[in-house]
């Protein structure tokens, strides 16, 4: 038996060294960032698929890190590694840095991608120039966005059928690199603006430093390769922030001939040939929930209908959240095509009536379009209100409910959210009470629809708010006066026919009421759950400071 088993490995060693391809390990970070940011694993595959047709090449990728059983290393004769780096670069730990060394020993190749160029200073950062000539050091190197114009190059395998680019990217620079850059080729070098280098007279691990500083109007290496003093081959690049940018020819041609050329093998005259579509791109992303943030432009004095301040407020709260990703955009509708793309959630926080964000051009088709997909829809403050002949339907169709001007009111006053329906928005919700304009007396859904319409928050104004004044108009109506003692609605949510969820929060008006633990709790576990994400056994926690409420505030004259 011992014997045949013996036999069988053999064989095996036998056909796979008959086989001769060369090969390449890739090593795909866990999850980390926004949407379309970060994208380890999707960006891994990318490659893979772009290196399937390389003839003696066999690519492997391993996801979330540091790979489980360690014998994928067997036989490799190049790693590659686009992760997380830092402290929390999957290498850097002493057990992984001597398996790393035992292969450079034997001349296997390694290479790095953007943040996994990063490792602390000392044992890692000595290991990574050994295995590929250069890393991020902090307080030596920066990390700042720019648009990178790539003109010549040198002459090098890894530029084959590379052409001058430009492109922005989280472009790192000033690597940390041997003494004389002995051994080390830059292979992609720009100019960059000299605000990247970072505040005058700051020291900071990412944002600039003295030394950076010095170097004001040169140029500087954003990927290079390197030969190891026994021949074994190493590269880094520092971009690829963005995953859009494996859509750029020269960007990733560059990479892909850096692959094969750790790999020990030919980069063919035109460098390695690929295609990647747009749909390539959408391919194999990380599981972030996205949710699109849309704050209104400026309006109302200062504290008030603070949209942009109050949705960046949101968004950080939501950065905390495992799952979901989100972006702000200010001035009442994103400027970027791509803005609703593969967007799970889309909150509105602007003025309404009729001059409603959703009411210019083409947008409630294109909001609608996606509603009937899933698409999860929020509308806060005055963007509950809009015409109800005029955006009225569509908000019914989409969170069961809306402001209609001279039926619902806009009073200011304090209600006493006391009590809280067994629904996961209303998860760690405490009784609460914030002094603001919560309108109240919405127009609802009828008949059957009217049932998927779930108060959350809910408070009984008394004789005097029903009486007015009202913000506006001043009223008072006899219809509200008239429903003295009933329960009112300022927040709800709403399952429409179709799959897809909305809610409607009426609060907002003053923006120092974010600073509520419990109101900002209700709002960020309905953003959640209108998204279809993962919502905490006790909502979502955040902390907000005063500080970080006096920032982001529009531009007002007091
Ligand atoms: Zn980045
Ligand atoms: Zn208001």
């Amino acid at each position: 038996m011992k014997t045949l088993v013996m036999g069988v490995a053999l064989l095996a060693a036998t056909l796979s060294s008959q086989a001769a391809d060369k090969k390449l390990l890739m090593l795909a970070g866990r999850p980390s960032h926004g949407y379309m940011e970060h994208e380890y694993r999707a960006g891994c595959l990318l490659l893979q698929k772009c290196l399937a047709n390389t003839p003696g090449l066999q690519v492997t990728v391993v996801s979330n890190d540091w790979p489980a059983d360690e014998s994928v290393f067997q036989g490799v004769d190049a790693v590659f590694m686009f992760c997380t780096g830092g402290e929390g670069h999957p290498a850097a730990k002493p057990e992984r840095l001597k398996v790393l060394g035992e292969l450079m020993k034997k001349g296997v190749g390694f290479g790095t991608c953007h943040y996994g160029v990063e490792v602390e200073k000392g044992a890692p950062g000595d290991a990574f120039l050994a295995l590929q000539g250069g890393y991020f050091e902090t307080y030596w190197s920066v990390n700042p966005h720019w648009d990178a114009d790539f003109k010549t190059f040198p002459n090098h395998p890894v530029v084959r059928g590379v052409k001058p680019f430009k492109i922005k990217d989280e472009w790192y620079y000033h690597m940390r690199f041997p003494e004389g850059m002995k051994g080390v080729t830059p292979i992609l070098t720009a100019l960059p603006p000299e605000d990247t280098r970072g505040r005058p007279g700051v020291s900071s691990t990412h944002g600039g430093n003295p030394h950076v500083q010095a170097r004001k109007g040169q140029a500087e290496h954003v990927m290079w390769t390197y030969d190891r003093p026994d021949g074994g081959r190493g590269f880094g690049i520092t971009g690829a922030h963005f995953h859009r940018n494996w859509g750029d020819d020269n960007f990733r041609k560059v990479v892909l001939n850096a692959l094969l050329w750790i790999s020990s093998l030919e980069v063919p005259a035109e460098g390695v040939a690929s295609t990647v579509t747009p749909d390539d791109l959408l391919q194999n992303l990380d599981p972030k929930k996205k949710i699109v943030l849309i704050a209104g432009k400026p309006s109302h004095p200062p504290g008030m209908h603070e949209f942009r301040a109050g949705m960046l407020l949101l968004k950080g709260c939501l950065d905390g959240v495992a799952g979901v990703t989100s972006v702000v955009y200010s001035n009442g509708w994103p400027q970027d095509a791509n803005a609703f793309e593969n967007a799970s959630a889309v909150v509105i926080y602007a003025d309404g009536g009729g001059g409603h964000p959703v009411l210019q051009g083409d947008r409630r088709k294109v909001l609608g379009e996606l509603a009937k997909k899933g698409l999860g829809l929020g509308f806060m403050h005055y963007g509950v209100e809009i015409p109800s002949t005029n955006g009225g339907p569509e908000l019914l169709e989409w969170i069961g409910g809306y402001y209609e001007n001279l039926y619902s009111v806009n009073p200011i006053w304090s209600p006493e959210f006391k009590t809280f329906p067994n629904h996961p928005v209303a998860r760690g919700v405490k009784p609460f009470s914030t002094k603001d304009e919560w309108y109240f007396n919405m127009r609802w859904q009828e008949n059957k629809e009217k049932e998927k319409v779930i108060p959350i928050l809910v408070a009984t104004p008394s004789d005097e708010v029903r009486k007015g004044p009202y913000v506006h108009p001043k009223g008072p109506y006899d219809h509200i006066v008239a429903a003295s003692g009933r329960a009112e609605t300022t927040m709800w949510v709403y399952s429409r026919p179709g799959g897809g969820r909305g809610f409607g929060f009426t609060g907002g008006h003053t923006h120092a009421n974010w600073g509520d633990a419990s109101q900002r709790k209700a709002v960020l576990n309905a953003i959640l759950w209108i998204a279809k994400a993962e919502l905490p056994s006790n909502g979502v926690e955040s902390s907000v400071t005063p500080e970080q409420l006096r920032q982001n505030l529009d531009p007002k004259k007091k």
